[in-house]
């Protein structure tokens, strides 16, 4: 790929015309063209490069704004309202708002991967030089890096060709938040194409984090039998000290098992984390332990089971400190972007922090070295731990009964609370001796606390649900599958054939954080019915930690249970969040490898195949963060529709598509360039269901594309059919929509469908080779 340019160092060069010491060169941009695939038409977008493509997605899924504030104020001016079609002092409306918000926490979440990206991939520079090939796969994944080929047009071979690919990226999302300044963008449509743009940018921020740690690190390099490695908070052993660490930038966490392997301590201390650093702990140290997903975060540090806590960056809870200090558990932060107040001990020496740590002197430090994080946790982790004695600040059982005679019935926890748990009545069964209505809450409790902060009387209720829960707490003893990272070229190979042909039903990706309407078993649920029913089920974050916490009857995760290769029926976890740029990569990949279709900075075609054929539909059913957001939105632009829960209608607008206006759902049959109307495949972008039931019926619809065979189309109407008479009890209204020819009927059903076909007046639709590019036509209509 292109370099920045050539450094050369020469420390002493003697020769006959004399002897040069320390000199630095430096030489214009070198290229290194090693890519034999010309360069496609969309090299580095910029803001407005795919605007085209954007707007063609954002005429047939239009923006459906759900204002979840309905005033702006965001500069002075305000609190402006924009009610009623009424405009802000400096001229915006409510949609041009809403979408600015949406652009805004997309910028964010971008912002936020693409920093961690640049602090890795400094680190890894400083650690292992500019020239450490980027192998993530070996022969296995030749296709490294698909994200970053597709949209810059470059193929990065080593760490150092990372830092022009990020500074394209850190440019480009500097321009999309500056469009979030009052007076620039007036057109929603437009701020909708930037939010296309910065997710983009956001899959390439992510996939140049996880390539980069996967072959610095060594992670497991697109293993399908990557290790089963533990998951939940009984496979720790409190006897020993703990170090837990939370957050999404594993550098500290590598740091501190470095130290212990170098200094003998292997197996003396227990290393575990939450969130997704603890996934990468685990690719990296089999020993290591996830204890859960991000709302495990209050009851695992209350438990008192931690004696150090190590923090990163993202999705930590910021009164972690706090909580921390309650156990009389020292913290160490290492990151620049999340102090937490405390004093930064960076430059003095281990001991002296060790020192002032286990003494209580302070409370935390912060420290940027990773090394010398090593070395402080471990060390204070085995002189605080005999010192705490597993101090905890959860309450006993008679301290619950005693306490909760205080609750006043009052309904303002459960006004708080994001599930609408009914805490009043088991609280009000605590206060008559029993704590079983308590016990029924920990499942369904995402350990926000916001119970605890409503509450007048300043009840603790979320650890009282957690100490009546405390036998399930204590029993949680997981497998999950190691992170994987890429899918293989070969996987691809095999796959990409049934997947375009509709013979395996759907690619279905469940991702994101644990803000899940009705706890984590819905997920699980979900998770369980699409393997069962052989469609290929990718994971990742905390989504994937939720799959492993739930057994069959056979005792067994559905990690256990189902295979880790990509291919029909497969529980696949890619690894944490950074990971989520192999599930787009492999819908590219199977566009690229399988089709054959030019990666080469051909932007517009990848993502036009993908819509068109690939029926790939990603799942965020507790999605909370704005990195989910960013990266929901880069699967949109690349035509993978997104489905997120309940909540996600606080992301303010879903993009929909209109099932009753044919007009929208022509597409060039690119054989005649004749247009041709396809059914309402996929039907919605981006879609937030209410239930579970909703979902699930609506993933099965949504995996459905223009392009499948008769024979693939019948059998995702079949499961269509059977998920909507299941879950609902009735026949889909809308099945005439999805049934082109008399062929895509499924056998079982022919007599109850072909009467539906007569009442709704059906009439058969020829199946094109669907593009909505009109430069793929092939051959002109005369
Ligand atoms: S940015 Fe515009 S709408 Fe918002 S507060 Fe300022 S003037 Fe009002
Ligand atoms: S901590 Fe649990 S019970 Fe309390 S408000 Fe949050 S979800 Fe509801
Ligand atoms: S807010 Fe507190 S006092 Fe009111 S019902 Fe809930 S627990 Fe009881």
């Amino acid at each position: 790929m292109s370099r920045k340019g050539l450094h050369v160092k020469i420390g002493e060069l003697k020769s006959d015309l004399g002897l040069i010491k320390n000199l630095e060169l430096s030489i214009g941009r070198v290229v290194e063209e090693k890519w034999a695939e010309p360069m496609g038409p969309t090299p580095f977008p910029s803001l407005t490069t795919l605007r085209e493509w954007d707007m063609k997605l954002l005429q047939r899924y239009k923006p459906f704004y759900l204002p979840f504030c309905d005033v702006c104020c965001l500069c002075t001016f305000g609190k402006c309202d924009l009610t009623g079609g009424k405009r802000g002092a400096c001229g915006i409306d409510m949609a041009a708002q809403q979408s600015r918000i949406v652009l805004l926490a997309c910028c964010i979440g971008a912002a936020t991967h693409t920093g961690h990206a640049r602090h890795l991939v400094e680190h890894l520079i400083e650690k292992y030089g500019r020239r450490m090939p980027l192998d993530v796969g070996g022969l296995n994944i030749q296709v490294e890096a698909p994200v970053t080929r597709l949209v810059c047009g470059v193929k990065p071979e080593t760490l150092g060709d990372l830092e022009d690919i990020l500074d394209y990226v850190e440019t480009q999302i500097t321009h999309c938040l500056s469009v979030c300044h009052t007076g620039q963008e007036g057109s929603n449509l437009d701020f909708e194409s930037k939010v296309f743009h910065v997710g983009m940018l956001d899959h390439v921020g992510m996939e140049v984090a996880d390539i980069a740690q996967i072959a610095a690190y060594g992670f497991p390099k697109g293993d399908p039998d990557a290790p089963l490695v533990d998951l939940g908070y009984g496979t720790i052993n409190i006897e020993k000290p703990v170090i837990l660490c939370i957050g999404h930038n594993v550098v500290p966490s590598i740091g501190i098992i470095d130290y212990m392997k170098e200094n003998g301590l292997d197996g003396e201390i227990e290393v575990c984390g939450l969130c997704c650093t603890a996934h990468d702990i685990t690719r990296y140290y089999k020993r290591g332990k996830i204890i859960g997903p991000i709302s495990w975060q209050l009851r695992f540090i209350r438990s008192g089971v931690p004696d150090v806590v190590v923090l990163d960056e993202q999705c930590i809870r910021t009164d972690a400190l706090y909580e921390a200090q309650r156990i009389k558990a020292p913290v160490i932060v290492t990151s620049e972007k999340n102090c937490m107040g405390l004093p930064n001990r960076t430059n003095d020496p281990a001991d002296a922090i060790v020192e002032d740590l286990v003494s209580g002197k302070i409370p935390g430090a912060l420290i940027l070295d990773s090394e010398k994080v090593g070395e402080v946790a471990v060390k204070v982790a085995l002189k605080v731990a005999p010192l705490r004695k597993k101090l905890k600040a959860i309450p006993e059982v008679d301290e619950v009964l005693r306490k909760a005679k205080e609750c006043r019935q009052c309904g303002d926890c459960r006004r708080a609370c994001p599930q609408d748990l009914h805490i009043p009545e088991a609280m009000k069964a605590a206060m008559e001796g029993s704590l079983a209505k308590l016990a029924d809450l920990y499942d369904l409790c995402v350990g926000c606390g916001r119970c605890e902060e409503a509450c007048p009387v300043g009840l603790q209720v979320h650890s009282f649900i957690i100490k009546a829960g405390e036998k399930k707490l204590k029993e949680e003893t997981f497998k999950i599958r190691a992170g994987r990272g890429p899918i293989q070229d070969v996987e691809i190979r095999n796959v990409g054939s049934p997947i375009v042909l509709g013979e395996i039903p759907g690619v279905v990706a469940f991702v994101g954080c644990a803000n899940y309407p009705k706890g984590g078993m819905e997920i699980a649920e979900m998770i369980r019915e699409f393997a069962s029913r052989r469609y290929i089920v990718v994971t990742s974050g905390c989504a994937a930690m939720t799959a492993g916490m739930y057994k069959n009857e056979e005792g067994k995760t559905p990690y256990e249970e189902f295979t880790g290769e990509f291919t029909a029926g497969c529980l696949v976890n890619v690894g944490s969040c950074v990971a989520n740029a192999h599930i787009a990569g492999a819908a590219i990949k199977i566009a690229n490898i399988f089709a054959k279709r030019n990666l080469r900075a051909n932007y517009e075609e990848i993502a036009d195949y993908i819509l068109n054929r690939v029926g790939a539909v990603g799942v965020a059913w507790g999605a909370y963060s704005q990195k989910a957001a960013s990266i929901a939105a880069g699967f949109w632009r690349l035509g993978v529709p997104v489905i997120v829960g309940p909540h996600g209608i606080k992301y303010r607008r879903m993009l929909l598509g209109r099932a009753d206006r044919e007009e929208d759902w022509y597409v060039y049959d690119a054989r005649t360039g004749e247009k041709v109307y396809v059914g309402p495949a996929p039907e919605h972008l981006f879609y937030a269901a209410e239930t579970k039931e909703e979902a699930m019926v609506m993933i099965a619809k949504l995996c459905m594309r223009p392009n499948d065979t008769t024979k693939g189309r019948a059998i995702k109407l079949t499961h269509y059919i059977d998920l909507h008479k299941r879950l609902y009890g009735t026949m889909p209204e809308d099945i005439h929509r999805f049934v082109r020819t008399l062929a895509d009927i499924p056998v079982t059903m022919k007599d109850e469908i072909i009467k539906i076909l007569e009442e709704k007046g059906w009439k058969e639709t020829v199946i094109p080779d669907p593009t909505l590019l009109p430069r793929l036509i092939r051959k002109k209509k005369e």
